[in-house]
């Protein structure tokens, strides 16, 4: 099968003072043509860290693995070449569009730069292509707004503007790391609401990072979890939901906010994941699981495939000591 972006065996080291961090340590994540991933993990698992990779934005350094996008072998291009992908085939967004905004130049100059670049147009035509982008992602007013400094708007309307100058390109992938988490609850909505309309309407394929399991439900087709830099578990999302396998997973579906609960949080995983730079034997999860066995802390699980389209890095389903625990637990 052919996949619009297929990372295999990523490792994206960082190489400090006080040691090597394996911030990425052997991730596969695979994206067709116009589908939704979600990478989902807490902060430091690694998942932004990926993203970055693929893009090759990372401020740490590829070790080993291999990035392929569009069939094109993203490691090995030219940053020339690099510099025409970014933003024109494959764009990204963050979480604070404030730091990613220039306050200097207008929201016109801004968006416009980027089709200029790419699509060699002239300034009238970045102007033009600027208003059509602002209405398509329904900022109001468009034909003044397109005038304006970020500042003048709002957190939302900030974020509308992120999106509409990393589509403006007509991407084939949009990379969105947490793109609503400083959003409130309303506004969080509304800018979900409108990547589905985009994706829907361009056919973009989207990789959507966040912590948020709501979003996850909301936006994707299929899902990876991620911990301590390695893929835990994957699958189609509704099967993350009604059967999760990996005990990290399932701890995290247990600390999801129901909507008769809608701030408290029933149960939280203990402990946190490992600063990174832990040397680690075994299972990296064994410290926070209640599942842990003793060949969890000597052995590190591997990636399994459990049925058609799900995977887990669990000893629970591969070794005997763990089938066996698995069976009378359940009896
Ligand atoms: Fe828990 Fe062991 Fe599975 Fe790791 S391998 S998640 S410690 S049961
Ligand atoms: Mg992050």
């Amino acid at each position: 099968e052919r996949y619009l972006l297929e990372i295999k065996g990523l490792k994206t080291y960082f190489f400090t003072d006080e040691g090597v961090i394996a911030a990425v340590d052997g991730v596969d994540i695979r994206i067709r043509e116009g589908e939704t991933v979600g990478i989902v993990g807490e902060s430091g698992s690694g998942k932004s860290v990926t993203s970055l990779s693929a893009m090759r934005l990372t401020p740490g350094k590829v070790v080993d693995g291999s990035i392929t996008f569009d069939g094109k072998d993203i490691l090995a291009l030219p940053e020339e070449r690099m510099r025409e992908i970014r933003g024109n085939q494959m764009a990204i967004i963050f979480q604070e569009p404030m730091t990613s905004l220039n306050p200097v130049f207008t929201i016109g100059d801004q968006i416009g730069e980027v089709v200029r670049i790419h699509m060699k147009y002239t300034k009238a035509q970045a102007r033009e292509r600027a208003v059509e982008m602002l209405r398509l992602v329904g900022i109001p007013r468009a034909e003044q707004i397109v005038d304006e400094y970020p500042h003048r708007l709002s957190g939302g309307m900030r974020q509308r503007v992120m999106i509409a100058m990393a589509m403006a390109c007509d991407p084939k992938l949009l990379i969105a790391d947490e793109p609503t988490t400083a959003l409130d609850v309303t506004i969080q909505a509304q800018i979900l609401d409108l990547m589905r309309e985009l994706k829907e309407k361009k056919g973009t394929a989207i990789l959507l990072i966040t912590h948020d399991l709501g979003v996850v439900a909301e936006m994707c087709d299929r899902v990876v979890v991620m911990y301590d830099g390695k893929v835990v578990e994957e699958s189609d999302v509704v099967t993350l939901f009604t059967n999760p396998q990996h005990p990290y997973t399932q701890g995290l579906m247990k600390s999801m906010p129901t909507l008769d609960s809608q701030e408290k949080r029933l149960y939280s995983i203990k402990g946190s994941v490992p600063a990174q730079g832990t040397v680690r034997e075994g299972c990296s999860f064994a410290p926070r699981c209640d599942k842990a066995m003793d060949l969890c802390r000597i052995q590190p699980p591997p990636l399994e495939r459990i049925e058609r389209g799900h995977l887990s890095r669990c000893w629970l389903h591969t070794s005997d000591e763990g089938r066996s625990a698995h069976e009378s637990s359940a009896h």
